[in-house]
């Protein structure tokens, strides 16, 4: 399947020549304009599945590259080098480098699910870009992104105590991303709260922050969840061909 969009041709590509005549005519600069061709010898032929492995990756087969979710993508519209219709294209014909020319701008998805409501094969398509940095992440293209920064948190918050302190994600996710903690838009937040809440949640929440109040009876239901985590974990290194013990 071809691909025809001129956004996708990259200006490493383009070749023109200063000085050309060919057969007496004069074909210097923008008409001996030519995009050199590019032969891709180097397939992972498991990547559709190893994307599909991923939580948001499963529909990934059902594209059918109608171009809906990239016409009404919010990203699309400021940037057009982001392309989720281009990379499922790329990940389903197996074209890893190609997909890793754009690992820095994946991320980039904003999860507006414009695209996911145009798609007409579901396919979910904010799922697969969730996927795919999931899956530059795992596979060492890219570091942590602060997005798995915070969902590590957030989750290492609900296995440890079955509960959610927002005080103590948001502090620790400033930590764990090396960002300082105080930050202008958070002192801004913190006098909003004072001036606006009652004088009891906010004792609740700076006792929560500081002492990791714990659901009743909890440890069972943590082990069940731990267990689930491990196996899923496994599961998704498996099918990614990575080592199984390894930590994601
Ligand atoms: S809208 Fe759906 S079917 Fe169309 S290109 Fe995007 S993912 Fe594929
Ligand atoms: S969810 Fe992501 S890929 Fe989909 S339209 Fe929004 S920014 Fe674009």
């Amino acid at each position: 399947m071809a691909i025809h969009e001129k956004s996708l041709i990259r200006p490493e590509n383009i070749r023109t020549h200063d000085n050309l005549i060919i057969d007496g005519v004069d074909v210097s600069g923008h008409w001996s304009t030519f995009i050199e061709s590019r032969v891709v010898t180097d397939y992972n032929e498991a990547l559709e599945e190893e994307i599909s492995a991923l939580p948001g990756g499963e529909y990934i087969h059902r594209c059918w590259q109608c171009g809906s979710c990239t016409n009404s993508c919010t990203v699309n519209a400021v940037n057009p080098d982001f392309n989720p219709r281009y990379w499922i294209y790329l990940i389903r014909m197996g074209m890893e480098d190609e997909l890793l020319r754009d690992k820095e701008i994946i991320w980039q998805c904003v999860s507006c699910n414009k695209c996911t409501y145009s798609c007409p094969r579901d396919v979910a398509p904010e799922g697969v870009m969730k996927a795919t940095a999931h899956w530059l992440e795992l596979k060492g293209h890219t570091e942590p992104s602060n997005s798995t920064i915070f969902d590590t948190e957030f989750t290492r918050q609900v296995v440890e105590t079955g509960k959610i302190e927002d005080g103590r994600i948001l502090k620790n996710f400033l930590i764990n991303s090396g960002q300082p903690l105080v930050q202008d838009w958070l002192i801004q937040m913190v006098k909003q709260m004072i001036n606006n809440l009652p004088f009891k949640f906010l004792f609740h929440l700076g006792w929560a922050t500081l002492f990791k109040p714990k659901t009743k009876n909890w440890d069972k239901a943590r082990a069940a969840i731990e267990e689930h985590i491990a196996e899923e974990k496994a599961e998704q290194r498996v099918a990614l061909g990575l080592s199984k013990q390894e930590g994601l």
